[in-house]
């Protein structure tokens, strides 16, 4: 996990050099439109994160707080839902990291950063009709 993700940025550090912010953000809007399009973005937020979010509110948080001995205080509880919150946080970046990965890498080769859209490797100082050196991708390069 990148900790850039959990501001959702997803253009990997490598990458971001020679990218002006302008340009970060209008890949990382190609790659949100793209994820929107195939239906990816409403299937994991709600499905991948929301569900069980709110299944470990419901069912998960009263029994962690009565084991760690918090009797019935609000305040508690707000603490409880705030932690839950923080580790829906942190597993909807890492989540959304992976799945923005190919997407920005795809959204990025128009902008003149070729890279393979399956490994994220640099190829720069390669032909267009080569495999892809670190993964053998070839569909993907160009
Ligand atoms: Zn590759």
């Amino acid at each position: 996990m990148r900790w850039r993700w959990l501001i959702g940025s997803f253009v990997e550090p490598e990458h971001r050099e020679g990218l002006d912010r302008d340009t970060r953000k209008a890949i990382e809007a190609e790659a949100t439109e793209a994820l929107d399009q195939s239906g990816a973005l409403w299937k994991w937020g709600v499905f991948g994160l929301a569900v069980p979010a709110l299944l470990l509110i419901k069912f998960a948080l009263p029994p962690a707080l009565n084991i760690l001995g918090y009797q019935g205080s609000s305040w508690a509880y707000a603490i409880g839902i705030a932690i839950v919150c923080g580790l829906v946080w942190v597993a909807s970046a890492i989540v959304f990291g992976f799945l923005y990965r190919q997407p920005v890498r795809r959204a990025m080769r128009p902008r003149g950063v070729r890279v393979c859209v399956e490994c994220g490797y640099d190829l720069t100082a390669h032909a267009d009709t080569e495999r892809c050196p670190e993964c053998g991708a070839t569909a993907q390069v160009g």
